[in-house]
């Protein structure tokens, strides 16, 4: 059972979840993507997307926005979508350009709609062990690890990388499974011996085949959320299979997750939206 597998799974109840909604309440579960410029993976990423939308019965709302749209307007546009009671989930395709305030642009979406986890509101959520939306390739992964039967309570937990978005999320969710984490990061001294202590190693860095097998525990389970040009990962493939019990291969391993969760997200969005429940706040 690969990612690709789990994540089909959950996209197809995803579509029986958006078919149930519209049949019962008319509500047809939509997505806001916007997209500030044109950098060509950010373009493919919205499109793959909104691609899965379609096929879920999730209509997708996009909104493409010029390379020199200031933050104010940006905000301006996020807010709107945020009061607008057709759009259940707002996306806002990252990394923006470097003359936005990205962290004022997410701070505009509202919680209720953060479907994508990037607002301090959901992090603190997620933190504290309240509802709310997780960041999509943590959540993912979690879900990979719960469809492996992988039991975090206990276990050494290793994420390298403290990303917003990716790796400080990751070891939240780590910990409020009862695992103990570790964080690793540019600063950490003698990584390998903090990798090799790992029984749950999740390697969110951004470099190619940065972490190597002679750095993994035997019987480790190596979660490899890395995505580098050429569809590589941050590890070291070959080297990892010979010491690691599991290991997600890329693609199609987290990535598939990211959009699974992002769709699910979506539908519970409508779904209390519809019910009644505008505001997560
Ligand atoms: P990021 O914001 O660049 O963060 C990278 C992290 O790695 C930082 O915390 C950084 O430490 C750490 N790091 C960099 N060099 C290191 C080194 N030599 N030793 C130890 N740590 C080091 O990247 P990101 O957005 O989290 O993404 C990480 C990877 O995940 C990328 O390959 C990205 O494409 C992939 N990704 C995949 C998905 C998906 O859907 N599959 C989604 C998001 C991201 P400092 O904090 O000290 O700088």
């Amino acid at each position: 059972m690969t990612g690709t597998d789990v994540a089909k799974a959950g996209l197809d109840r995803s579509a029986r979840r958006a078919r149930d909604l519209v049949a019962e309440t008319g509500v047809r579960p939509c997505l806001a993507t916007v997209l500030v410029g044109e950098d060509p993976a950010s373009v493919t990423y919205v499109a793959m997307k909104r691609n899965r939308c379609a096929r879920a019965g999730i209509e997708s709302r996009h909104v493409p926005l010029p390379s020199a749209t200031t933050t104010a307007e940006l905000v301006a546009t996020i807010r709107a979508l945020s009061a607008d009671p057709s759009v259940h989930g707002i996306l806002l395709q990252h990394p923006v350009p470097a003359h936005i305030d990205e962290r004022a642009a997410f701070e505009a979406i509202d919680p209720a709609k953060d479907v994508d986890g990037v607002t301090m509101w959901s992090f603190a959520a997620m933190a504290f062990g309240y509802p709310g939306f997780a960041s999509c390739t943590p959540g993912g992964i979690m879900r990979l690890l719960d469809a492996y039967g992988v039991e975090p309570a206990g276990r050494n937990a290793v994420v390298v990388g403290r990303s917003p978005i990716l790796g400080k999320p990751m070891g939240m969710l780590l910990l409020a499974r009862d695992a103990t984490v570790t964080y690793c990061h540019s600063k950490t001294a003698d990584l390998p011996a903090v990798t090799a202590a790992a029984d749950i190693l999740v390697a969110a860095v951004g470099r190619p085949q940065f972490i190597k097998g002679q750095d993994i525990k035997p019987g480790a389970v190596v979660i490899d959320a890395g995505y580098n040009p050429g569809n590589v990962g941050d590890v070291d493939f070959e080297g990892a299979m010979e010491r690691a019990r599991l290991l997600t291969p890329v693609p199609g391993g987290v990535g598939p997750m990211t959009i699974a969760v992002l769709l699910e997200q979506t539908v519970d969005a409508a779904t209390r939206q519809a019910a009644g429940g505008a505001s997560a706040t």
